[in-house]
């Protein structure tokens, strides 16, 4: 369902979204849901909102209890390592660190608060195995979020702890009433529907105004599994060659409510989206055309429009680079022509750092600046002089292309060039 959004304080948004179990490398279908947050958070950033992200490391549960004990390492010393890589994973992925990273070790006495305060208002009972459990017979709004009917379901006595734990570090740092909670759709039931349930038992306040939950990945049309031989970290990804940022171009591309197929030929052709765009922006630095008699603000200003009332419109993100891709295309036929003069070129490239402000794949794009041909000149024959071992009149170019403000440097892969700073 779409509504308007609103937060709670004008201008500022408050942010949870369900973290890695630091038990092993995250996957591509982790990704995604970590990407289509990133892409959300630089959206409301993009519309001037201040926004405060919280997203929690599940450093002790089952699996990470097991790793530890496989490994024979004490549990911090291993979840500590998963913790690095998926920091390393998600600056190679260009994706915006959050404001706090709580960890659930360094969390235990708010989670022990909020259990006490759901046993005194009678939510919460101690069973007969000493473990604690949650009635959720009396939380009449069970199954608000993930309309689960209660008298069909059965729910397993598991660990509490994950739930409790995105519970009482959310609170701790949003408030018990806060405005966005992201997570994969699998996280929709039971983990949040029991976020919800602790949370609003024990404050009786609304926890979460707005939830937001991406939907599945597939891999080549298949549930991605190890035993399908199809699961991929990013790891496995970049060992096979590709760039990471052609993977977050792949994995944000797909609008988040819809299942995504991750295929190599879209990673393929993911690349070669990323390419024309850095390829254009380049082209944007070259360009000494005439002007295009306002054809250029109108495609501009087409462009805002469109990528940004896409974007406000549930994320659209297919339709936002849809625009983008046509804005390219049009602008390259005027660069063809030599219609696009350095000033619009300017204008132009100021709003495609904007759109990348959002997109997070262009990033800064390296520039050849070519030489003016006189001086292209002089280094062309103090190269043949050099080669005709002719030092005086190498030496003498040298010098007066030093005078000029242009220093050469004679490396293993030939001439190079740069000016000296003035
Ligand atoms: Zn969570």
């Amino acid at each position: 369902m779409k509504e308007v959004f609103k937060p709670l304080e004008p201008g500022k948004v408050k942010m949870y979204t369900c973290g890695p179990t630091v038990y092993d490398y995250a996957h591509i279908g982790n990704f995604r849901a970590f990407l289509f947050e990133d892409l959300l958070k630089r959206w409301l950033v993009y519309r001037g909102f201040k926004v405060t992200h919280v997203m929690n490391l599940t450093d002790v549960d089952d699996k990470t209890i097991k790793g530890s004990q496989k490994e024979q390492v004490p549990l911090k010393q291993y979840t500590d390592f998963y913790v690095k890589a998926f920091f390393e994973d998600i600056k190679a992925l260009n994706i915006e660190p959050a404001d706090v990273y709580p960890r659930a070790t360094e969390h235990i006495p708010e989670m022990v608060a909020l259990i006490k305060t759901l046993m005194a208002k009678g939510y919460a009972y101690r069973g007969e195995d000493g473990s604690i459990y949650y009635a959720i017979c009396k939380f009449p709004d069970y199954g608000k979020l993930s309309k689960i009917i209660l008298a069909e379901t059965e729910l397993g006595r598991g660990r509490p702890g994950w739930h409790i734990e995105c519970s009482a570090m959310s609170m701790k740092y949003l408030g018990e009433t806060f405005d966005i909670h992201c997570g994969g759709v699998d996280n929709m039931f039971p983990h949040h529907e029991n976020e919800i349930a602790q949370s609003e038992a024990a404050t009786g306040k609304k926890f979460v105004n707005y939830w937001l939950h991406n939907e599945y990945l597939l891999v080549e049309g298949k549930k991605m599994a190890k035993r399908f031989g199809n699961f991929y970290t990013l790891r496995d990804l970049v060992a096979k060659g590709y760039d990471p940022i052609a993977i977050r171009y792949l994995l944000m591309s797909t609008h988040y409510r819809q299942q995504f197929n991750f295929t190599f030929e879209g990673l393929e052709s993911a690349k070669g989206a990323v390419d024309r765009l850095r390829n254009f922006v380049r082209r944007l630095h070259e360009t000494e055309g005439k002007d295009s008699k306002g054809k250029v603000a109108v495609l501009t200003a087409k462009l805002e429009a469109c990528f940004g009332g896409s974007l406000d419109d549930d994320l659209d993100i297919g339709i936002a680079l849809a625009s983008l891709f046509d804005f390219v295309r049009e602008i390259n036929n005027l660069l063809d022509d030599n219609r696009v003069s350095k000033m619009e070129a300017s204008d132009v490239g100021g709003l495609m750092m904007r759109i990348d402000e959002v997109l997070g794949v262009i990033g800064k794009v390296e520039v050849e600046e070519a030489l003016p041909a006189d001086i292209d000149a002089l280094v062309q024959k103090r190269e043949e002089a050099r080669k005709a071992k002719n030092w005086k009149e190498a030496d003498a170019i040298r010098a007066q292309l030093k005078a000029t403000g242009i220093v050469l440097e004679d490396t293993a892969q030939g001439v190079r060039w740069h000016k000296e700073k003035a």
